[in-house]
């Protein structure tokens, strides 16, 4: 059975790069009816805070990636840990280290000067030697010769020589377990069989490697995703604007079309952008996924997400959307709420993401008098402009008309037909009367998501 896992720090945030990844390893195990689980590696107890994990599970459970089995504590684990590094110790695979830190550095410094792999001297020292009752760290007993290669189902056969990786610390001298140790061991009795992360680990996939075949544990396979970047091709960081995912919902991209932005970025299928979470459970797979970094887009993000934004039914756009109005400091009466109900297919087409409905809406919302300004206003200073807004109040007084956007547009087109005038001596007035210049739709669409009653009273507050 495939068992995969997403084993975030507690930074506070879901970061956008550990979002995709995550996204990796559910779909994998969605996709070949596993597991996928949560390990949080919370072994840092200076940032480590309830609050700091929720964020990363409220950034799960809004991108709708769901896990099974409780989330892990690495930290809960420390005692199996240390058992660990003392069986490696008890097997002659990890030894007793007692350099203090003045020698190791010492040690360190002599190393990098000749050019060799440093190694401590109490691998090979007799144990008998040992200062009683000194503190000592426990290292791994790293091979000598040779080298270390990584199978990676992303990045092909990386091979380390081992004189690069010396010995690695695996119990500190305060009984505090390494990481690299933690990851192997929580992995291992996880019965995690393949581990997609970020390709910063693939050295410590290296190290990590080495350890499970020292306790003759079998190493899962390896997938390291190229880390995403920002436009400019450098790491993303802050100063590339949102790295948590929760900054990208306040910023209205809905969680469908931020994941499939994120699948896309760095895993491809042929030329297919748009890409459900069902057919994507299908698709993918490790071997799709490109091993060069790839670079956030937020104009590509938002293209992906106004798909999404489109395919809401109206209902659920509108409530989806609603509270973005009253972010942006906008409260709706039963009025305003129905004429936003009855855009919502117009305006669902204008928003890339929801937090674009203050501005695609704003005609709508608009309070009566308009106040139509500069050149707003130029169309309503025409000759015979204001008569022509009288007209249309009388053209459009009866209710039976106001079926349907397509409606009001044939009738206006009638009236233009029999007039003999072009079509701008009647839609720009009227639009100018409507919208005050407020972005907006085709005059149809207009008049019925204004309705009735607010249409016929904006265009006779500018009639003669
Ligand atoms: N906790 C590590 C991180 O946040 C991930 C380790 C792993 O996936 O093995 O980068």
């Amino acid at each position: 059975p495939v068992i995969t896992r997403f084993a975030p720090s507690p930074t506070g945030y879901l970061h956008i790069g550990g979002a995709r990844t995550a996204l990796f390893n559910w779909l994998y195990a969605r996709g070949h009816g596993g597991k996928f689980l949560l390990r949080i590696e919370d072994t840092d107890r200076a940032r480590h805070t309830e609050a700091a994990v929720d964020a990363i599970l409220d950034g799960l459970k809004w991108l709708g990636l769901d896990w099974d089995e409780e989330p892990v504590s690495q930290f809960s684990r420390t005692e199996r840990h240390a058992e660990i590094a003392n069986q490696l110790l008890n097997e002659g695979k990890a030894y007793r280290c007692y350099l203090t830190q003045a020698e190791l550095e010492a040690a360190r410094e002599k190393a990098k000067s000749e050019n060799i792999r440093f190694e401590s001297p109490w691998r090979e020292a007799d144990p008998a030697t040992a200062p009683d009752g000194a503190a000592f760290a426990i290292r791994f007993k790293a091979p000598r010769d040779g080298e270390t290669v990584v199978d990676d189902a992303v990045q092909g056969r990386v091979t380390f020589p081992n004189a690069a990786l010396d010995d690695l610390i695996i119990l500190r001298s305060d009984g505090v377990p390494t990481y690299n140790l933690a990851v192997v061991v929580d992995d291992h009795d996880m019965g995690i069989t393949h581990v997609v992360r970020g390709d910063d680990h693939l050295n410590n996939a290296a190290r990590q490697s080495q350890i499970y075949s020292a306790l003759g544990w079998k190493i899962p396979v390896f997938a390291h995703v190229p880390l995403i970047h920002g436009q400019d091709g450098a790491k993303l960081s802050k100063r590339h604007g949102a790295l948590g995912v929760e900054a990208y919902r306040d910023l209205g991209y809905l969680p469908e079309g931020l994941a499939n932005y994120l699948l896309r970025l760095g895993w491809s299928h042929g030329d297919e952008e748009i890409i459900s979470y069902e057919r994507a459970k299908k698709l993918f797979d490790l071997s799709g996924v490109g091993k060069s970094p790839s670079r956030l887009d937020l104009d590509k993000l938002s293209h992906v997400n106004s798909h999404y934004v489109a395919a809401l039914s109206d209902e659920e756009f509108i409530a989806r959307a609603t509270p973005f109005l009253t972010k942006d400091g906008i409260t709706l009466g039963a009025d305003e709420e129905s004429r936003l109900n009855r855009s919502a297919s117009f305006l669902k087409s204008r928003c890339a993401t929801l937090a674009d409905i203050t501005k695609a809406a704003g005609f709508l919302l608009l309070k009566r008098p308009l106040q139509i300004e500069g050149k707003s206003a130029k169309p309503l200073k025409k000759e015979g402009a204001r008569q022509m807004l009288a007209d249309i109040c009388a053209l459009l007084d009866d209710p039976a008309i106001w079926t349907s956007a397509e409606a009001l547009d044939e009738r206006l087109q009638t009236f233009v037909a029999d007039r003999n005038v072009g079509f701008g001596a009647v839609g720009q007035p009227a639009r100018a009367a409507l919208t005050a210049g407020h972005p907006s739709p085709g005059l149809g669409e207009v008049l019925y998501g204004l309705g009735r009653e607010e249409s016929l009273a904006r265009l006779s507050d500018q009639a003669q």
